[in-house]
């Protein structure tokens, strides 16, 4: 029938359209992640460079705004989203719990940065899952952004203070 094949290849077009939107979101959400996680990563730098610091840095966002907690003037940032340049511990994630933002989005995991600092294990899953069962997202960044973040560890090898 004529109809339905003009039909069938019309909604064809409509989920290609939609294919298109889907994946142009995608982009823009991992340039979003990047941008953010680029920030962390230069603030990793820093805290090295300053002496004395290990090398992990977090911005906190508020929509398309770097926002911080002094800034803002308040503790509750349940509009706010963390972007770390790695995983965050169970004590870190206890403090954005306490805080209430929602998301949060880390470059390199732990486990990267135990390795670095010689350490064998990292982070248990059970911290995350829990955290995660208490409604905060949290997830890696994909591409140029975890490999950006990861890359801070090699860059600064020897110089992660353990003691
Ligand atoms: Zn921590």
């Amino acid at each position: 029938m004529e109809a339905s094949t003009s039909t069938r290849s019309l909604l064809k077009k409509r989920a290609s359209d939609w294919d298109l939107a889907l994946s142009a979101a995608a982009a823009a959400g991992q340039e979003r992640d990047y941008r953010f996680i680029a920030k962390a990563v230069d603030e990793a730098y820093r805290a090295v460079e300053c002496g004395g610091g290990n090398p992990f840095g977090a911005v906190i966002a508020r929509g398309d705004e770097e926002v911080a907690c002094n800034k803002l003037g308040r503790i509750d940032l349940s509009d706010c989203e963390i972007y770390a340049s790695c995983q965050p511990c169970p004590m870190c994630l206890r403090l954005i719990r306490l805080s209430k933002i929602k998301k949060v989005v880390y470059g390199a995991k732990a486990q990267v940065a135990a390795a670095a600092a010689g350490f064998s294990s990292s982070i248990p899953d059970a911290f995350v899952e829990y955290y995660q069962k208490s409604g905060i997202e949290i997830r890696q960044a994909e591409g140029e952004a975890a490999r950006i973040a990861e890359e801070v560890f090699e860059k600064t090898e020897g110089r992660f203070q353990t003691k």
